[in-house]
C-alpha cells in the first residue's frame, strides 16, 4: 500500500478515558474508538488512576480503531501520542510494575507541601526556571510523595531501579515492552523539574525535592522517529514519531503556529495557550509559561492560563440545579431574552484559577430583581465562561503587549453559537471555529505525520484545517465595555468569599 494511502494513528490519553483516532492523508477522522476507565478518589482531593489500566483501555482502543475498519498495522504509517499532562507514574525499570497509582494532575495531596516551599521563598526562582507558579499540579511533589510514602520505594529509587514518567513517557515504554525511555519536552515542561531555558532536568530542583536523577527520562523533541513499536498488539512494528501534553497537541492541531496565535479550549475547564515563538515571555499576569513544541532545534513557547469552571457551570444548573435539560438548550435560552438583565454569574465554584488565582473565590450569581427569569440566569452562566476567558486572554494580551488577532476554538461548548458570538463580541476579536474539533488528536497525528514524512510541511498541513464559522465582533464598544465593568464588580464580591 501507498504511504499516503495508510493511516495515521493518533493516541490521545485523557483524564477520563483513552482514545483513539485514524487520520487519513486529508486529515479526515476514519476511525475513533474510547474507553473509559476507573477514577480512584482514595481520600478527599486525592484523585489516581491505574497505571496498568490506562494501558490495557488504550491498547484496547487501538485494537478496537484499527477493526471497526478493517485495517492492520501495515497500513498504519505512524502514531503520535497527545497525554493527559502532570499525571506521575513511577515502575520498577526491570519487571515494568507500577510501584504505586498514578497520582492525577488533579491530585491536592501536596498542596500543603507547595505551600511550605512558597513560605520559604523558592516561587521566584522555580518560576524563573521551569516557567510555573508552584503548585501541587505538577509532578515533582508528587514524585517525592511517592518517594516518601510508599514503603521501600526511596531505597530501589537510589539503587537506580525505578522510572518515572508522564502518560507519554509510559506508553511508548508499554508499546516498546520496555526497550525506550523518554519523555517529550512538552511534557517535561510541566514537571517542575525541567530547565525551560537550558533544556535540561534541573540538578537544583532535582535536589531540592529529593528526587533522584536515574529516575529521569531522557527528554526528545515533538516530532521525530523516536523508535518503531514493538508488542504484540501491532502484527508489523510502526514507527512513533510525534508526541505532546493535550494542551500543546490542541494548539499545534489548531496550526497555531506564528507568534500570537492563540486557541481555547471550551470543556469542564476552559483552557488557553498562546503561541510565544522562540520568546519564553515570563507573564507578570499570573500565567505560566511553558514549551509548545520542539520541531529540529526549534523550541517555541507559549504562555498558558486555565479557568475551572467553564461548560461545567452548565453542567451545574443541569445536574445541582435542575434548571435545565440538556447543555445545548441554553443557547436558545440565552437568545430568549433580549441582555442579562443585570445578571452576572461568577461560576467561581472552585474557587478562581487565572488570573485571580483565589481558592477561597465562591460562586455568585449577582444583580438578581423580581424581573429575573430562568433565562436570564442560563444567559449570565454562558456569559460567565466568556467573561472569564476574556480575563485570560487579556493577560496574555498584558504579557505580549500586543492584541490578539483571533482566537481559535474547540471542545464540546463550542456547539453553542450563542457562546461563540458574545467571545466575540466581549473579546471584540474574532472566534474562529474548525470544522474538526478533535485538535487535541489532531495535534498528534500531525507531530508524527510530519515527523516520518507522511506530511512534508505545514503548508500541506494548513489545506487540512478547515473552517466552519468566524463570529465576527458585532457588539459596540460602549456596551462591552459596560458588562465587563459590572462583571469585574462582581467578581470582586465573590472574591476571598470563604475566608473566615
Ligand atoms: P471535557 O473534555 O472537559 O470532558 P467536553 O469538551 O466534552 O469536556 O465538553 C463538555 C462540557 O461542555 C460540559 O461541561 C458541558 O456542560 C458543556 N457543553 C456541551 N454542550 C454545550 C452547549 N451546547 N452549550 C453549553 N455548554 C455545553
Amino acid at each position: 500500500m501507498e504511504f499516503k494511502n495508510k493511516y495515521v494513528l493518533a493516541i490521545d490519553q485523557g483524564t477520563t478515558s483513552s482514545r483513539v483516532i485514524l487520520f487519513n492523508n486529508h486529515g479526515d477522522i476514519i476511525s475513533l474508538a474510547q474507553k473509559a476507565f476507573q477514577q480512584y478518589f482514595p481520600k478527599p482531593g486525592w484523585v489516581e488512576h491505574d497505571p496498568n489500566e490506562i494501558w490495557y483501555t488504550q491498547s484496547s482502543a487501538i485494537t478496537e480503531a484499527m477493526a471497526k475498519i478493517d485495517t492492520t498495522s501495515e497500513n498504519i504509517a505512524c502514531i503520535g501520542i497527545a497525554n493527559q499532562r502532570e499525571t506521575t507514574i513511577v515502575w520498577d525499570r526491570e519487571t515494568g510494575f507500577p510501584v504505586y497509582n498514578a497520582i492525577v494532575w488533579q491530585d491536592r495531596r501536596t498542596a500543603d507541601y507547595c505551600e511550605e516551599m512558597k513560605a520559604k521563598g523558592y516561587a521566584a526562582m522555580i518560576q524563573a526556571k521551569t516557567g510555573l507558579i508552584i503548585d501541587a499540579y505538577f509532578s515533582a511533589t508528587k514524585i517525592r510523595w511517592i518517594l516518601e510514602n510508599v514503603k521501600g520505594v526511596r531505597e530501589r529509587a537510589e539503587r537506580g531501579e525505578l522510572c518515572f514518567g508522564t502518560v507519554d513517557c509510559w506508553l511508548t515504554w508499554k508499546l516498546t515492552r520496555g526497550k525506550h525511555f523518554f519523555t517529550d519536552i512538552t511534557n517535561a515542561s510541566r514537571t517542575m523539574l525541567y530547565n525551560i531555558h537550558t533544556h535540561k532536568w534541573d540538578d537544583e530542583l532535582l535536589n531540592l525535592f529529593d528526587i533522584p536523577k536515574s529516575m529521569m527520562p531522557d527528554v526528545k523533541g515533538s516530532s521525530e522517529v523516536y523508535c518503531d513499536t514493538s508488542t504484540e498488539i501491532f502484527k508489523t512494528n510502526i514507527p512513533i514519531s510525534g508526541m505532546a501534553g493535550d494542551q500543546q497537541s490542541a494548539l499545534f492541531g489548531q496550526l497555531c503556529l506564528e507568534p500570537g496565535m492563540t486557541k481555547t479550549t471550551y470543556g469542564t475547564g476552559c483552557f488557553m495557550v498562546m503561541n510565544t515563538g522562540e520568546i519564553p515571555v515570563q507573564s507578570q499576569n499570573n500565567l505560566l509559561t511553558t514549551i509548545a513544541w520542539k520541531m529540529g532545534d526549534k523550541v517555541t513557547y507559549a504562555l498558558e492560563g486555565s479557568v475551572f469552571v467553564g461548560g461545567a457551570a452548565i453542567q451545574w444548573l443541569r445536574d445541582q440545579l435542575g434548571l435545565i435539560k440538556n447543555a445545548s438548550v441554553t443557547e436558545e435560552m440565552a437568545k430568549s431574552v433580549q441582555d442579562n438583565g443585570g445578571v452576572y454569574f461568577v461560576p467561581a465554584l472552585t474557587g478562581l484559577a487565572a488570573p485571580y488565582w483565589d481558592q477561597y473565590a465562591r460562586g455568585a450569581i449577582i444583580g438578581i430583581t423580581r424581573g429575573t427569569s430562568a433565562a436570564h440566569i442560563a444567559r449570565a452562566a454562558l456569559e460567565g465562561i466568556c467573561y472569564q476567558v476574556y480575563d485570560v486572554l487579556k493577560a496574555m494580551e498584558k504579557d505580549i503587549h500586543s492584541d490578539l488577532k483571533e482566537i481559535r476554538v474547540d471542545g464540546g461548548a463550542v456547539a453553542n453559537n450563542f457562546l461563540m458570538q458574545f467571545q466575540a463580541d466581549i473579546s471584540r476579536c474574532p472566534v474562529v471555529r474548525p470544522r474538526i474539533l478533535e485538535t487535541t488528536a489532531m495535534g498528534a497525528a500531525f507531530l508524527a505525520g510530519l515527523g516520518v514524512g507522511y506530511w512534508k510541511n505545514m503548508d500541506e498541513l494548513k489545506e487540512q484545517w478547515t473552517l466552519d464559522n468566524i463570529f465576527k465582533p458585532e457588539m459596540d464598544e460602549r456596551t462591552s465595555g459596560k458588562l465587563l465593568t459590572e462583571w469585574h464588580k462582581a467578581v470582586g464580591r465573590s472574591l476571598k468569599w470563604a475566608v473566615d
